[in-house]
């Protein structure tokens, strides 16, 4: 057992006090043997990443804080096993003593998580404010965050959101066992909009199906007051969107949403010809 943290970017609006925090707590601050103090430049030991999906007029943005994982199986403890190491708490420390020129280390991390300080010439990324956490608090990047999208303590308090957390990098979670859990990472939306352009009218509350063309999967929705419809967190894959109202002919559009999420844009709709 040991600390964790929680992220939740379904929670975070990108205010960045966080990664604002982060510098206020390090930059010119000496917390050895922890950290010795980060430079004002060039560091994100946690960085909030913005992503813009979709297109105009169905766009969303989501932001992802990134930080040192502090990983269960450290691929940097790995690399340099006397320079790095893991408290009884989990936080994994890279020694600002004993890594002293170990640009190597830098490289070591596949989540980009360690800086290399040209002036000090040694390796550093996020302690989880060790000093702070030593001292019974949490680190400043939890504390300052206004919606809880960051939270951190004990791994047994967080039981649920662990058993319903994601890693970052799902490819590398079985042998890298980061100790930074995240719910609500952002997948793929489906979007679009029904009209019936003989009409110059959107189709309000029409039934749209979405099939994931892999596994088959149906999802269904219906066009809101506006003629909109969204599929939000849906797995990246090929879709096919189906359109029915009544009055109309069923329409079919494919969506692409393998790589980035898709806006198929307007479905124009047709009236059934009267039997
Ligand atoms: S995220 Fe990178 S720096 Fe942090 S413990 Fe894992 S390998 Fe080391
Ligand atoms: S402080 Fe919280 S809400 Fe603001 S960017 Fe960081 S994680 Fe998101």
């Amino acid at each position: 057992m040991g600390k964790v943290f929680i992220v939740d970017p379904a929670k975070c609006n990108g205010c960045r006090n966080c990664q604002i925090a982060c510098k206020d707590e390090h930059v010119d601050n000496d917390w050895s043997p922890w950290a010795k103090p980060q430079p004002d430049t060039g560091h994100f030991w946690l960085r909030v990443d913005e992503r813009v999906r979709g297109s105009v007029p169905k766009v969303k943005v989501s932001y992802v804080a990134r930080l040192c994982q502090h990983c269960e199986n450290a691929p940097c403890m790995v690399v340099a096993p006397e320079a790095v190491y893991r408290r009884g708490d989990g936080l994994v420390i890279v020694d600002p003593e004993k890594a002293a020129g170990r640009r190597d280390l830098v490289e070591a991390c596949p989540y980009g998580a360690i800086f290399w300080n040209e002036e000090l010439a040694i390796p550093q990324k996020c302690t989880g404010c060790a000093h702070l956490v030593d001292e019974g608090e949490v680190p400043h990047c939890v504390d300052v965050c206004p919606h809880g999208a960051l939270r951190f303590g004990d791994e047994e308090d967080f039981a649920a959101e662990i058993a319903a957390s994601e890693a970052l990098m799902p490819d590398r979670a079985a042998a890298d066992r980061p100790r930074v859990h995240y719910l609500n990472l952002p997948k793929r939306f489906v979007a679009g909009v029904v009209v019936d352009l003989e009409a110059d009218e959107v189709v309000v509350g029409a039934s749209v199906t979405l099939e994931n063309l892999g596994s088959g999967d149906v999802l269904v929705t219906k066009t809101d007051e506006f003629g909109d419809f969204w599929f939000h967190q849906v797995e990246p894959a090929a879709y096919r969107v189906y359109v029915e109202a009544e009055g109309y002919l069923t329409r079919m559009v494919d969506a692409d949403a393998v790589e980035e999420d898709r806006n198929v844009g307007p479905i124009d709709v047709f009236a059934a010809p009267q039997a």
